[in-house]
């Protein structure tokens, strides 16, 4: 197995610091998972508004929202609006095709003065006929395990599975250490993996490490996965099949092709019935955000 370390871009987002891990270089997913942020973990200011995200689309893709620290509202075009706290799991599926996307916004709520979340996308399979949804996951399976504590965010994990809809195979699975630990992880065959450091750092069987805000990415398939854990180590495992046909990424949209990409910019921004209903930004103090063009260049 060919192991490599990725390094995050970095940015700002409104105060919050985040890393983003996926997609890189040659490097743009893992099975499904086709972008990975780490926002935070940060602390605002008393009169800091904190996330203030505008009503913006999605396509062909799930958002999926892991929160460590901090609450946030979503509110979207289907209607839903969830609040999410701490070890819970939101999941909007913007649904397939050309005739199919969702809008939302994210916002912290008033006295909110923390985030820390790991913002993952997860491109659908384009070849099925997928309809936008939402889903709030309060209860996630939690256990430890030789002073370990584990969260399975999705999918099946050493004997347990986590009700969190899935239209390919994928696992995430949270993973604290208070002490130095050796952990030997069971892997599916097939599948690709990473490890999210978020704290701490991780090193794999053949010395390649990974600190916090950095992806051990694993090429080649192996049975099990062994890893040395620093005390006080926090990381996400990563897995999943690969998707059958390749994606595009622009912006807020996934697609099968650059036309499908240039489609989805001018439906958002003629305001297309495509998206959902108009979300009411009446009091949120949020915008409307525009769909940029894709560059010329933009990769298939
Ligand atoms: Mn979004």
């Amino acid at each position: 197995m060919n192991i490599q370390t990725l390094h995050a871009s970095t940015k700002d987002v409104g105060g919050i610091p985040v890393a983003r891990l996926l997609p890189q270089g040659r490097r743009r997913t893992i099975g499904a998972w086709c972008f990975l942020d780490h926002a935070g973990p940060a602390q605002f200011a008393a009169d800091a508004p904190g996330l203030q995200v505008g009503a913006h689309p999605h396509t062909n893709l799930q958002t999926f929202t892991w929160m460590l620290e901090g609450e946030v509202w979503h509110q979207d075009s289907l209607g839903f609006r969830q609040l999410i706290r701490p070890k819970q799991v939101n999941l909007m599926t913007a649904g397939t095709g050309s005739r199919r996307g969702i809008a939302h916004t994210e916002q912290t709520p008033e006295g909110i003065h923390s985030l820390h979340a790991v913002q993952l996308w997860i491109a659908l399979p384009m070849n099925q006929e997928i309809e936008p949804d939402f889903q709030h996951y309060p209860e996630l399976p939690e256990w430890q395990e030789d002073g370990v504590r584990y969260v399975l965010t999705t999918g099946s994990f050493q004997g347990r599975t986590a009700p969190t809809q899935q239209y390919s195979p994928l696992v995430g699975v949270d993973v604290q250490a208070d002490t130095a630990q050796s952990l030997s992880l069971a892997l599916e065959a097939g599948w690709e993996y990473g490890v999210l450091v978020i704290a701490g750092s991780v090193n794999a069987a053949d010395g390649t490490r990974a600190a916090a805000d950095e992806l051990l990415f694993f090429e080649g398939s192996a049975d099990r996965l062994t890893l040395e854990v620093a005390a006080g180590s926090h990381f996400m495992l990563l897995g999943g099949e690969p998707l059958p046909h390749p994606t595009v990424i622009w912006w807020n949209f996934v697609a099968d092709s650059r036309a499908a990409l240039h489609e989805a910019v001018a439906d958002w921004n003629s305001g297309s019935p495509r998206f959902g209903a108009e979300i009411d930004l009446s009091g949120t103090g949020l915008k409307r955000l525009v769909a940029p063009e894709p560059p010329q260049g933009l990769r298939d």
